[in-house]
């Protein structure tokens, strides 16, 4: 369905023109729609105030949730926030014509009690607001689609060109003057050197927002700062757009936190505008490497920084180099990997303890790289999950799980279900359950047998939500990783999970003490009388499984029992186990 169409059937079903509006856009952006329509009431009730349109108000919200003005302390969100409203009045304006109150596009003022009963009583509403809807509905569209867009750019490092500062030939003698003078830096043993590289978070939209020549203005700003901040043993050099690199000698490494955090405040705003800065930082320790690799090694520093949530700076560290390869590797391969089966999918047995038999399996991907040997997911899943690619992958392992079931009920052993996991990445919009639906029907296994392990996170909202779609259609859900950090028994309460599965760390821990065991064994408890299954993950030597065994969780899964396998060498092992061989 289309917003336009979204939005038209909300209408139909009662809901006013904000509702509906908000109410076509609320799931794909992540909110529940019955909190979005609660809140556009508020929004329609303000409109009715002012007289404007409702759809005007509630198109507000929605590029709010869109582009993220959430927050009050950024004024340069602010403004850009202010900015992108009055373009769509702007547009809006133009494509009725110059009509924004709810009196003119109506013909009668919903505030009137009066004119209500006759907009109600002739259903003026659903007549005549879906012209408003569509022009509303047709401008979110495109300034979302061109956001996302300029987003997409600005994650690739390559376009940063906007306000170079002087020409190509002048840069090249810069550059010399600037290596010589590192060079003699560098051969003064006496001297600790350290090479700072830094750029400005979100430099494009400041180009965007306030124009490129005010973009040239903040770029000046800085040269002409760091200027005065140089002096013989501190130079810096312009190496592109807004990025800089600063080559410094210090005495401290107090000395150089005092430095950089000078930096940060002298460069914190122009002309009010908030800057955020983000450094990466190599300290000079072999001498005799190219400057140019020390260049290198600042610049990883940033990247990693640039990917922090927590700091804007990073100090170069020796894994920035072996982590950087790594997601180079995957990002050029992933590709090739999916087209030549370099995935597999392995399953890991899950035990009962008391009858010493298999119970089920989990699906685990593993990349085997041709050149390369066996990738394990915790190197390439984080990293495929942040550009989406996890969804084929996954797609690819629920396939290869549905075929396997239905391998297995082929010779008449319908009690073996394989979970697979499902990535956060699945939640934001249900297609994830068609493809499950598919396979489901393509293979004609049962449903039962094909069960989901989602993760929980610190936010589980988007997790409540599928869940009760996901257990709606029918799906078995287990929750991962319980008790690994974000665990909080809200999600208990609001989640329809069927079963736990207790993290190896959250046992390890807890088996580690008197006060742990009895943490333990409520938490079983607990599962019981919620009526909730129970299995314990990474369970790797006999006590463990006595213990397990003792405080009635039957369930495991882990080493101890067996690794993960290939897919062919767990069906040996199943048949051996129900007797078919
Ligand atoms: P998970 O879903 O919690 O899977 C359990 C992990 O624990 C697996 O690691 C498994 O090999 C490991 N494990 C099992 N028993 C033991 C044990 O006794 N000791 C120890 N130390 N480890 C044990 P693996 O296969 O490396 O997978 C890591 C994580 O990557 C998985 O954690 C899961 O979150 C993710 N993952 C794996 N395959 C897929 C996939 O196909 N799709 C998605 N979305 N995620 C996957
Ligand atoms: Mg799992
Ligand atoms: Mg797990």
């Amino acid at each position: 369905m289309t917003h336009l169409e979204k939005a038209v059937q909300l209408q139909r079903d009662g809901y006013h023109c904000s509702q509906a509006i908000v109410g076509a856009f609320a799931e794909e952006l992540g909110y529940n729609i019955k909190d979005a329509f609660k809140i556009s009431t508020c929004f329609g009730g303000g409109m009715r105030e002012g007289g404007i349109c409702g759809c005007i108000t509630a198109s507000f919200m929605v590029l709010g949730m869109a582009l993220g003005f959430y927050d009050p302390q950024d004024k340069a969100l602010e403004m850009y926030g202010n900015k992108k409203a009055e373009e769509f009045l702007a547009l809006f304006k133009e494509r009725m014509n110059g009509d924004i109150t709810c009196k003119k596009i109506l013909g009668y003022n919903i505030a009137e009690p009066d004119d209500l009963a006759v907009i109600r009583q002739e259903g003026l509403m659903p007549k005549l607001c879906p012209r408003a809807m569509s022009v509303c509905i047709g401008i979110l569209e495109e300034m979302i689609r061109e956001y996302r867009t300029r987003e997409e750019e600005l994650a690739d490092e390559n376009v940063e060109e906007a306000g170079d500062m002087g020409s190509a030939i002048t840069r090249v003698d810069k550059r010399r003057t600037f290596m010589r003078s590192v060079t003699r830096l560098l051969e003064d043993e006496e001297k600790n050197v350290a090479f700072i590289q830094f750029d400005i978070r979100r430099f494009k939209i400041i180009n965007d927002l306030y124009g490129e020549k005010f973009g040239d203005q903040v770029l000046f700003f800085i040269y002409e700062k760091l200027k005065t901040l140089c002096n013989e043993n501190r130079f810096f050099m312009n190496l592109r757009a807004d990025l800089f690199l600063v080559v410094t000698a210090y005495e401290s490494f107090e000395e150089l936190d005092d430095f950089i955090a000078l930096l940060e405040k002298e460069f914190e705003s122009f002309k009010k505008v908030k800057l955020q800065l983000i450094f990466g930082i190599y300290i000079v320790e072999d001498r005799s490497m190219e400057i140019r690799q020390m260049e290198d090694r600042a610049a990883m520093a940033r990247k990693s920084a640039k990917r922090e949530a927590v700091t804007n700076k990073l100090y170069y560290q020796e894994k920035f180099k072996e982590l950087l390869y790594t997601r180079k590797f995957i990002e050029e391969n992933m590709k090739a990997a999916i087209a030549e089966k370099q995935f597999q999918m392995y399953l890991q047995p899950k035990y009962s303890i008391s009858q010493n038999k298999i119970v089920g399996a989990e699906a685990l991907v593993r990349w085997i790289h041709p050149q390369r040997g066996m990738v394990y997911p915790n190197e390439f899943i984080p990293i495929i999950e942040e550009n989406g690619f996890i969804r084929n992958v996954d797609y690819y392992i629920w396939e290869e799980a549905a075929r396997f079931i239905k391998k297995c009920a082929d010779l008449g052993i319908n009690d073996c279900p394989i979970s697979v996991n499902v990535s956060r990445q699945h939640l934001k919009d249900t297609e994830f359950i068609h493809v499950l639906m598919k396979d489901i029907d393509t293979m004609g296994i049962d449903k039962s047998l094909l069960e989901l392990e989602i993760t929980e996170t610190a936010d589980n909202y988007e997790i409540t939500r599928m869940a009760e779609l996901i257990k709606e259609d029918g799906f078995t859900l287990l929750m991962d990783d319980f008790g690994s950090g974000y665990s909080s028994l809200n999600v208990l309460l609001e989640t329809p999970f069927d079963v736990l599965k207790l993290d190896k760390k959250f046992m390890d821990n807890m088996m580690a003490s008197k006060k742990g065991m009895l943490i333990l064994e409520y938490v079983v408890a607990m599962a019981k009388k919620l009526e909730l299954g129970l299995l314990a993950e990474g369970v790797e030597t006999k006590e463990q499984v006595a213990l397990l065994s003792e405080i009635g969780c039957d369930r495991v899964q882990g080493y101890y029992y067996a690794k993960p396998m290939p897919q062919e060498e767990f069906f040996e092992k199943l048949l051996t186990d129900r007797g078919k061989k």
